[in-house]
């Protein structure tokens, strides 16, 4: 059984808490300006949009079959049992494949850090190991945010829609998009207004059959070429930039003898 988060639009107030919740968390900074902002970023994993009264929630969807898993040329990323999919920043090479390869923009990175990482919701993989829902789930004063087994919540969704007729847009997102989903979502207005377009089968086959067309020599290449190219590159970029961290801490230290 994996976990899962269930999020209902109709009954989200958009208080944003579980913005807030998910800051702390992560230990990212969060104030009024970071509330105000629409999208997610390197320092906001999850958001809620408005559009007038409605509220919809972005936040990693954690794939049952990520793309960004699938694209990664290092194992960086990876599906756990549990549900979340988790990221290994010692592994990552910083090619940002993932964030290509994402149908939801998920991935962001930390364009102005020495050692840049790439950041997203992880779906608080370190609390649902330690048997604890997320902390969106555990903060949300309406229970729009839900957190359980996948199975459960969509039974639970597919219950609310037929005790509902005429309340929700008929359908389970997440359930088959992009291959199905660990985060389910459920609203009164279409998924698409809110960015959801996502195909309703596995993406990484879609890379697979794309790859396939072309001879092998030219995306493995490229793949690997483009790796090494980016593996060299960043390494000389943080010797640079350590370099010259080192050059004005002496600087420094000469100036206060
Ligand atoms: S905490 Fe719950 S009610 Fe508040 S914005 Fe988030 S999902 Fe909506
Ligand atoms: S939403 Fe994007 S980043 Fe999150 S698991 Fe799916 S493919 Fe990976
Ligand atoms: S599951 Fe955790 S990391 Fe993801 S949005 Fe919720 S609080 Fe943030």
């Amino acid at each position: 059984m994996s976990k899962a988060i269930l999020y209902d639009a109709t009954v989200c107030i958009g208080c944003k808490m579980c913005e807030q919740a998910c800051a702390e968390h992560n230990q990212l900074p969060y104030d009024e300006a970071t509330a105000a902002e629409q999208k997610q970023s390197e320092h906001k994993y999850t958001v809620v949009l408005t559009k007038g009264d409605k509220f919809m929630r972005r936040l990693c969807m954690n794939c049952l079959d990520p793309t960004c898993a699938s694209v990664c040329p290092v194992g960086a990323f990876k599906k756990t049992a549990a549900g979340p999919v988790i990221y290994d920043e010692d592994r990552c090479m910083g090619c940002r494949y993932c964030m290509v390869a994402c149908p939801f923009g998920v991935p962001k990175y930390e364009w102005g850090k020495l050692l840049p990482r790439v950041k997203k919701c992880t779906m608080c993989a370190d609390r649902v190991q330690a048997g604890l829902q997320t902390a969106c789930a555990e903060i949300c004063p309406t229970g729009a945010t839900k957190f359980g087994e996948r199975d459960d919540l969509i039974a639970e969704a597919q219950q609310r829609l037929r005790d509902n007729p005429g309340k929700y847009v008929n359908r389970v997102y997440g359930l088959n998009d992009a291959g199905g989903t660990s985060v389910l979502l459920l609203s009164s207005v279409p998924f698409g207004e809110f960015g959801y377009n996502t195909p309703q089968y596995p993406l990484p086959m879609l890379t697979y059959q794309m790859l396939s067309r072309i001879p092998d020599f030219v995306p493995l290449g490229g793949i690997l070429l483009g790796g090494i190219w980016w593996i060299t590159h960043r390494r000389e970029e943080v010797a640079a930039a350590e370099a010259r961290e080192k050059e004005s801490a002496g600087s420094r230290r000469g100036g206060t003898r």
